[in-house]
């Protein structure tokens, strides 16, 4: 194996805690004029937002009617999250140390569904940048996983084969299965939302096993 090629949200970013710290900061900046309860909003926010699945000019737009917030309109609250979402980005625990004890011996890749240049700013306010050698986002490359083509750009940046890199990801579908039918190895991240998955080569439950895992399905 030469190449790791890793999932962006609730792989390497902590998504949860990143968007609950930039919605405190945007309920207390910008809507607390407006809100009688800043709790309330930020549980329904996290609901309409069904794990990122949906783009939040459909979050603002229902919060603003429920919620009868004048004063902002949506593409103002979008534009901010956009612009400073980045700003609260985090990693999930783990990931660091796992980074730094892969990046000498294998290249390093990210591939994201998601809007761009929103996913590549994210990916660089996690200040992990420099070790990756291949960034891409769907948005920007007209591809999105789990088409084999998007995992076979990244081989290609990376300049290795697809049996020669593992994919990190942490959902079933389009990360997993995507990837395996692709023709790389596997490895899945289990989450809340994805507990389990049986079509990958290994599960990884606390990130800074990584490396012994990688070991166990290249070895
Ligand atoms: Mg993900």
């Amino acid at each position: 194996m030469r190449a790791v090629i890793f999932d962006l949200d609730q792989t390497l970013l902590d998504r949860e805690k990143s968007l609950l710290d930039f919605l405190a900061w945007q309920c207390e900046g910008m809507l607390r004029p407006y809100l009688d309860d800043q709790a309330a909003f930020v549980s329904r926010f996290m609901e309409l937002d069904a794990n990122g699945a949906v783009w939040k000019d459909k979050v603002y737009s229902a919060l603003i009617d429920e919620f009868q917030i004048e004063g902002w309109s949506c593409a103002e609250l979008l534009a901010v999250y956009e612009s400073c979402f980045c700003a609260f980005a985090v990693p999930r625990s783990g990931v660091l140390e796992a980074l730094n004890a892969i990046s000498p011996h294998y290249k390093l890749g990210i591939i994201s569904n998601g809007m761009t240049p929103f996913q590549e700013r994210n990916f660089r306010g996690l200040e992990i940048a420099s070790m990756f050698r291949s960034v891409i986002v769907s948005a920007a490359v007209n591809l999105r996983k789990p088409d084999a083509a998007i995992f076979h750009l990244a081989c290609c940046e990376l300049g290795v084969r697809p049996g020669e890199a593992v994919y990190v990801g942490d959902n079933p579908v389009t990360d997993v299965e995507g990837a395996r039918d692709a023709g790389l190895r596997t490895i899945f991240i289990p989450s809340k939302t994805h507990p389990i998955c049986t079509a990958a080569d290994a599960s990884c439950d606390e990130m800074s096993r990584l490396p012994q895992i990688l070991n166990t399905i290249t070895g």
